[in-house]
Formats: C-alpha cells, structure tokens, sequence
C-alpha cells in the first residue's frame, strides 16, 4: 500500500464561482487562481501524486502555463487518474474542506459522486469531511478556501 497527502489553499474573492470537487458550491464568490481554483481536487491530485511518486501538481501543471488557465480541476485529476492505469489501484480517499459558507453538506453527496466519477469507480471508498473555522483566521473571515486529502493506493501486479 501507499500513501498519499495533499493540502491547498486559495484566496476567495468576488465575481468567480466557488468549485469544490468539481462541483459549483457558490456564485458569487470564487476561489482566486489562475485554473478554476478547486481546492478539494487540488488537494486530491497532490495527494495521488504523493502516493504514486508522481510528482506534485505545481510541477505538472505550472501557474504560469497558458494551457491551465482556467483549467478544471477536473482535467488535472483524469490525467493524473491516467497516469496510475495499470500501476495502482485508488483503495480510498478522504477528504477535509475548510469553509467557513456556504455549509458544504448540502453538496456532500454530489460532491462525492463527482468525485467517484473522475476517480473512475464506483468501488473507491470516499469519504468528505466540511469544517468551518469557526470565525478564526482568513477562512473563519471568508478570505479563503481550503482543503486537506489523503489517499490510499495498492499496486498492481506486484
Ligand atoms: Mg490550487
């Protein structure tokens, strides 16, 4: 087995959507980036990278590179869920969100089914976590987003 840790944080601002786990959680405030600024699949292609050797996402997908400009989060996921075929199977993700509003539980399960979608099974145990800042720091005062995942992954025919 392997394992994986993924971590990201981005400022959040007016005029841009708010994607969390491919999924539009607000409209009227967004995650300021330079891709569409999805903290939660950020998080998760880290923690895929962390646990297959791949790398890490700044690497693979630079801020800098026309190409991911306003890219989704799901576009980094599918390559990096390409990039694992036939090298290791995703046994289970966890998940943690940091946001002080909207209140993630009302998109807990799609954001869940999204993200099974993208990891390609429906057999990947997934499991999502909303906490709030309880008012403290730039989350608790609604200047950003966050969120923590873990991965676990198991080789193929080793
Ligand atoms: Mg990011």
């Amino acid at each position: 087995m392997a394992v994986g840790i993924g971590f990201d944080i981005h400022r959040l601002v007016p005029g841009r959507r708010l994607m969390l786990g491919g999924i539009v959680v607000d409209e009227r405030f967004g995650a300021l980036a330079h891709s569409d600024g999805d903290v939660l699949l950020h998080a998760l292609v880290d923690a895929l990278l962390g646990a297959s050797g791949g790398g890490d996402i700044g690497t693979l997908f630079p801020d800098t590179d026309p190409r991911w400009k306003d890219a989704a989060g799901d576009v980094f996921v599918a390559k990096v869920v390409d990039s694992l075929r036939g090298r290791w199977m995703i046994v289970n993700a966890d998940l943690v969100v940091f946001l002080e509003q909207p209140k993630v539980e009302a998109f807990r399960e799609a954001i869940r089914r999204r993200v099974a979608e993208l990891l390609r099974t429906e057999f990947v145990k997934i499991n999502l976590k909303a906490k709030t800042m309880e008012g403290l720091g730039p989350i608790g005062a609604r200047e950003a987003v966050a969120a923590q995942a873990i991965v676990e992954l198991a080789p193929i025919g080793k």
